[in-house]
């Protein structure tokens, strides 16, 4: 007989894990069961933060719950299962060793994955991905044997890893990006430059506008018979030799298995305000979710803790049957090199109509740099924010509000005042 769930979760993240103690606590007597392709669960943020990474606290403080938490809230975790099909006709989802599991309500969490290097021979030992727990393990060894890395993209993955790589004691540490500076198209070059400057004076060397042609490998020393990478060629034949790569070049979600049920998906799964898909009784939540907006009134996905968190609940609630808006102006904050670098809401909107700096992007002054993005209908739908992170919270409460920025431009653009001043 097949066994049946009232609320079946795939993927046991921190958007799962949050939409089972949601429902738990709002339904005792359901039977909830969540699948995970990963053993146990772990708090994913910690990977790349210097506590963790640098093994400065006791590597238990990863785990997300204690395994007496599942048994305390009656919630079935079978982990190391991948779920591989689903049927929304007969409301079951088939498991990879062929078990099939009846859902009521059903909620994809299933996050996303790190893009592959797309190059031949990166299976190549000391070729690193900073996604999951398994991933960074291998990290961590690698980068206790390597006096040289590399670090590929231009995003918070190799922003956090090239200081940690530092940190541990890496001696030479390059960047190599596409990009023609640091997280274009997403900042502006003013501000991209102002990181590459910090990473530069923390004795990163940044190489912009090129790529890996071929990577180099080596198994002298290596009695698995695994080559180890030894080095890139870059297009214009410059060589750089290293033991470890770290590679950050976005995210990709997995959803064929999704797809193919006539869950409607683009680069996630597609949703309403509600975090509900196309097909009715099946939500979704967290990196996966591509969602309606209300507040940015497009269509977004975001790869942040506490969104991910925020739409477990507020999934959860849909499926328990109360009508719940997930409305939140997102934001994502990291830290490195001295810099505190912060984004929210849509920092790089189509629409971009108008852009208002205040402080200086100057490493030297001590003002910091924020940028207010406005868009057609003079609102302010995003904001950057380099040392500057007083203006975040504040500039939230504006795009939340739709507020018109109209007269109020030098009052935004002077470093000097209280953006709270603008908050009724
Ligand atoms: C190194 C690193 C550092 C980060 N730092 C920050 C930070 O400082 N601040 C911040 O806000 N955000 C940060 N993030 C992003 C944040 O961790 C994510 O936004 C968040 O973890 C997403 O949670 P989720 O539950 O949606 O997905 P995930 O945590 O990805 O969980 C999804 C789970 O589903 C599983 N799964 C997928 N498909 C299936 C399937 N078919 N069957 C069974 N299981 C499946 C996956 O294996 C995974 O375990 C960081 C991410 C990384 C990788």
């Amino acid at each position: 007989m097949q066994e049946k769930y009232k609320y079946l979760i795939i993927g046991g993240g921190i958007a799962g894990t949050t939409a089972a103690e949601t429902l738990r606590k709002n339904d005792n007597e359901a039977n909830i069961a969540i699948i995970s392709d990963e053993p146990r669960m772990y708090s994913r943020i910690m990977l790349s933060k210097s506590n963790f990474f640098l093994e400065k606290i006791p590597f238990d403080s990863i785990w997300l719950k204690e395994e007496k938490w599942y048994i305390d809230n009656r919630i079935d975790f079978i982990g190391d299962t991948l779920a591989t099909k689903l049927d929304t006709q007969n409301k079951t989802v088939k498991l990879k060793d062929d078990k099939i599991l009846q859902y009521e309500k059903l909620l994809l969490a299933t996050g996303g994955e790190a893009r592959e290097w797309p190059l031949p021979g990166t299976d190549k030992k000391g070729i690193c991905y900073v996604r999951d727990l398994s991933q960074v393990k291998i990290l961590m060894d690698s980068v206790r044997s390597s006096k040289q890395a590399i670090a590929i993209g231009s995003g918070f993955v190799s922003f956090e890893m090239c200081e940690m790589m530092k940190k541990a004691g890496v001696e030479e540490i390059t960047l190599i990006m596409r990009e023609p500076y640091y997280w274009y198209p997403v900042l502006d070059e003013e501000s991209g430059k102002m990181i590459e400057g910090a990473m530069i004076k923390g004795g990163i060397k940044i190489i912009r506008e090129n790529e890996v042609k071929e990577i180099l490998g080596d198994n002298s020393s290596n009695s698995s018979g695994q080559e180890r990478i030894s080095g890139v060629v870059l297009k214009d034949g410059t060589e750089i030799p290293c033991q470890t790569a770290v590679i950050g070049i976005g995210l990709s979600c997995n959803l064929d298995w999704i797809k193919n049920a006539g869950v409607e998906t683009n680069k996630g799964i597609l949703a309403n305000e509600y975090l509900e898909t196309n097909l009715p009784d099946i939500y979704t939540a967290g990196d996966v979710a591509e969602f309606n907006d209300i507040i940015l009134g497009e269509r977004v996905q975001l790869g942040n803790w506490i969104n991910a968190q925020k739409q477990g609940q507020v999934a959860a609630f849909n499926m328990l049957g109360k009508r719940e808006i997930f409305r939140m102006v997102s934001f994502y904050n990291a830290t490195g090199f001295g810099l505190s670098i912060s984004m929210s809401g849509d920092p790089c909107p189509k629409n971009i109509c108008n852009v208002i700096k205040r402080g200086s992007s100057n490493l030297n002054e001590a003002q910091g740099f924020t940028r207010i993005i406005i868009d057609q209908n003079n609102e302010i739908v995003g904001g950057t924010f380099i040392n500057r992170p007083q203006d975040m919270a504040p500039v939230n409460k504006l795009i939340e509000s739709n507020f018109k920025i109209s007269s109020h431009e030098s009052e935004l653009a002077n470093p000097n005042f209280d953006l709270k001043q603008l908050i009724n």
